[in-house]
């Protein structure tokens, strides 16, 4: 053809669609359920901009999916009357892979299929799975409101070519040629099977050809294959857990099951609904600013508005994923009037208390869950005692640690359980930040804490310092760093012990004057300790100045 050009594929994205069709390969029925998902985000973006320009539905205002077989072709076709894509879009979407890390993310893969597998559901398999029982995909579409359509395709080697076409209708249509020995994904009973198990809960209809069998009359005809209501807007009795899976893979983008959701319908003065998810896994991308997050999607009354609407979650929670449908806000709310506005700063406040009372519930009855969440999101829930006065007291209940306790890598002792092995006559919880738990473990600082006794939590997480610098009391028990100022610890018990440190103090003045002359300027003030046993000396910071590991930290971010 005359306007026939070949396009190579980023380097990723060859890497990523040769790894994914060896890793996924056991699941590969999931290129059906992430294609029927992004026909359906494709339906919802071009209802919402229709809200603004109804000319975008060019006549055409039923929206849905078309899938169809053909036996003789070996083809199944993946069809909606969405947003479509234009040139540009077609190139930046589905020919390069945005996310920022990706290479850092495939230099990590171990080569061990069984692990990588897990590590690509992370990333999220999307439109490229079709190369999983595809050997050539071919995707035609035309962008709504525009006249162009475009013809893309590629056999997932190396390369893609895009046509212009001639397209009357609006939207995509994704065709997959099967590879050799797919042909089971040709049998209609297959693909409907498919349907009900992972896109039943899709709110757009999905059509079939009918089957000749029970009715001459009517074979051929499409008939809808799915359920086509909104999942979130029946009621919580109707809904078994494997929809609510299968809902979360399509609205979180995830290839896994999520760890734990909360779906609740709020009437009275303010009628929402929200369905929020945790995931298991964090993205690979989860400290990335850059990173263009699936968050929770904002609808209202059932219209989808936006993705990752950010106002509806504070920053510490920003690992869930799901949906909240609002009835009290505008269908043309925006943005810019999402920053102030008391419907959703309600909404807000009200998500938040439903998400710490999950994780709170999940702490208490599933301990094991609540591990894995915590090995996965803990540093992020933990920035919650800085962004979130209000919950403070809450997220602090929520926080594990490691400590002196166990010396357990895994972060499992609570502030709780801390307060509740507190030695007789003990005033505070003291605590210990640094680099790792190896550094931690072996502070000398730990000395006179480990011979009387005293439980100190270790804090080995990036944020600590500054989660720390806000948390200044839990139960009524105030937070020492164990590094910080004077420490009342190491205080005489007896009167001999008493006077036995005077004459060391009286003893040591010398000592003490010629070290501080050497030292000069590098240090504030040279004193006795009596916290140390072993060790002959150790720094300490002031109680009112930055600790040394904080020091560190912001050395390295060239403060
Ligand atoms: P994700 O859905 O997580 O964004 P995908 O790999 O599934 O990732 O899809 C990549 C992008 O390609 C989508 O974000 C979307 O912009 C575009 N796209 C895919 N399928 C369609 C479609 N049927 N209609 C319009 N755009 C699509
Ligand atoms: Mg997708």
């Amino acid at each position: 053809a005359p306007n026939r050009e070949t396009h190579g594929f980023q380097a990723e994205v060859k890497q990523l669609l040769q790894l994914m069709i060896h890793s996924m390969y056991s699941n590969k029925e999931v290129f059906l359920r992430e294609l029927v998902s992004n026909a359906s985000d494709a339906l919802d973006t071009l209802r919402f901009q229709a809200v603004a320009d109804d000319s975008l539905f060019e006549k055409d205002p039923d929206l849905a999916i078309w899938i169809e077989v053909d036996a003789d072709n070996r083809t199944v076709s993946i069809a909606d009357n969405g947003i479509g894509m234009n040139r540009d879009e077609v190139i930046d979407r589905i020919g390069t892979i945005a996310k920022s890390g990706t290479r850092a993310f495939l230099d990590s893969l171990s080569g061990d299929q069984k692990k990588d597998a897990h590590l690509i559901g992370q990333f999220g398999v999307g439109f490229y799975s079709s190369f999983i029982v595809a050997d050539r995909v071919t995707v035609t579409t035309r962008k709504a409101g525009e006249q162009t359509g475009i013809r893309w395709e590629s056999d997932g080697g190396g390369e893609y070519t895009l046509e212009e076409l001639a397209r009357p209708g609006r939207g995509t249509e994704v065709t997959l040629h099967l590879r050799e020995g797919e042909d089971e994904f040709l049998e209609p009973v297959r693909l409907r099977h498919l349907i009900e198990r992972y896109s039943d809960h899709i709110a757009f209809p999905i059509k079939m050809r009918t089957e000749g069998d029970a009715d001459e009359e009517k074979a051929g005809d499409w008939e809808q294959v799915n359920r086509g209501a909104p999942l979130w807007a029946r009621p919580k009795s109707d809904i078994d857990e494997d929809e609510y899976k299968a809902f979360y893979k399509h609205v979180g983008h995830d290839f896994d099951d999520p760890l734990t959701w909360t779906h609740n319908k709020v009437e009275g003065s303010q009628e929402y609904t929200s369905l929020l998810y945790i995931p298991k896994r964090a993205p690979f991308d989860m400290f990335d600013p850059q990173r263009q997050s699936h968050g929770v999607k904002l609808y209202v009354q059932r219209v989808f508005i936006m993705d990752d609407a950010e106002q509806l979650m504070p920053r510490y929670l920003r690992f869930v994923r799901g949906i909240i449908d609002s009835n009290d806000l505008p269908l043309n709310v925006s943005r810019e009037l999402l920053q102030s506005n008391r419907v959703i700063d309600r909404i807000r406040a009200g998500s938040v208390k439903k998400l710490l009372g999950l994780l709170e519930d999940m702490a208490e009855k599933r301990p094991e869950d609540y591990a894995a969440f915590w090995s996965e999101f803990g540093p992020v829930l933990k920035e919650g005692v800085v962004e979130d006065g209000d919950n403070r007291e809450v997220i602090a209940k929520l926080i594990r640690a490691s400590s002196t306790h166990d010396d357990d890598p895994a972060q499992k002792v609570s502030l709780s359980d801390y307060v509740a092995r507190m030695q007789p006559g003990q005033e505070k919880i003291y605590y210990h930040t640094a680099e790792s738990l190896a550094a931690a473990k072996n502070s000398p600082h730990l000395e006179v804490f480990r011979k009387k006794g005293i439980e100190v939590l270790l804090l080995t997480d990036r944020v600590d310092e500054w989660v720390m610098a806000h948390l200044t009391e839990f139960e009524g028990k105030a937070f020492q760093s164990v590094a910080k100022g004077a420490l009342d610890l190491g205080e005489a018990e007896t009167d001999e012990e008493k006077a036995e440190q005077e004459k060391l103090e009286n003893e040591s003045r010398d000592l003490l004057e010629r070290l501080k002359a050497a030292l000069g300027e590098t240090v504030g003030e040279v004193r006795v300790t009596h916290r140390l046993t072993d060790s002959p000396a150790c720094l300490v910071a002031d109680e009112a100045g930055l600790s040394a590991h904080l020091e560190r930290i912001l050395k390295e971010a060239g403060q």
